[in-house]
């Protein structure tokens, strides 16, 4: 199955390795205690994760408590390998709103035992992500965004990606040093406070306001 990042100036892009950054925002790591990792934390979710707008969130059997976490997502549009934070923009496509979604028992069951969280955050359909602004749109800067996630019409996550600990920026320098990044690749940059749980029949609604929204079912 073809699987496509579609920007909203028509172009389209396959989508390659889907990147995750646990607790980029301190408010979001105090809900579960704890602050802010002293290096990155880094997760990884196939591909076949990834659904558009309009898709819908399959809930695995195997958990009780699947979380939402609405996330700023960068596309990035050209491969790249050590990048200083300074040039970065250069390699950014776009900007998507995403939701991260969680199961959430699965990762502290995970955590206590000191494994990794791929199967509780690369499950199929766990990377919903909507259509992208190209980049060019905001010229050279790296702009901020105000997150929005709506779970059947009512506000539960809103608040800014200028509360973000590292920035984007800094994210690709990061990640382009241990991983090189490619044309297709993208960078969830981590949820704000006010993660919750979702359920079969709930409509959840994102957006980066003013600029983008993603409507997905979950079942
Ligand atoms: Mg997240």
């Amino acid at each position: 199955m073809k699987r496509e990042f579609k920007f909203k100036n028509g172009k389209k892009l396959e989508v390659r390795t889907i990147y995750g950054i646990g607790k980029n925002y301190a408010k979001h790591a105090a809900e579960f205690g704890g602050g802010i990792p002293e290096e990155p934390i880094i997760f990884i979710k196939p591909p076949v994760s990834y659904i558009e707008n309009g898709g819908v969130i399959k809930l695995p059997a195997m958990s009780n408590n699947v979380h939402h976490e609405v996330e700023l997502v960068v596309v990035i549009g050209k491969d790249c390998a050590n990048i200083p934070a300074s040039s970065a923009r250069e390699y950014i496509a776009g900007y998507a709103v995403g939701i991260d979604v969680t199961m959430r028992d699965i990762q502290f069951k995970a955590k206590e035992k000191g494994e990794p969280w791929a199967v509780a955050k690369g499950f199929y359909s766990s990377a919903p992500i909507s259509e992208v602004i190209p980049a060019e749109e905001f010229g050279e800067e790296i702009p901020n965004f105000e997150l929005i996630l709506k779970v059947n019409n009512e506000i539960i996550q809103n608040s800014s990606t200028k509360f973000m600990e590292r920035s984007v920026a800094t994210l690709i320098e990061y990640l382009s040093k241990i991983f090189t990044l490619e044309e297709g690749d993208c960078i969830f940059t981590g949820t704000p406070e006010g993660v919750g749980r979702i359920q079969s029949g709930d409509k959840i609604y994102a957006e980066l306001s003013g600029f983008v929204t993603l409507n997905v079912i979950a079942e």
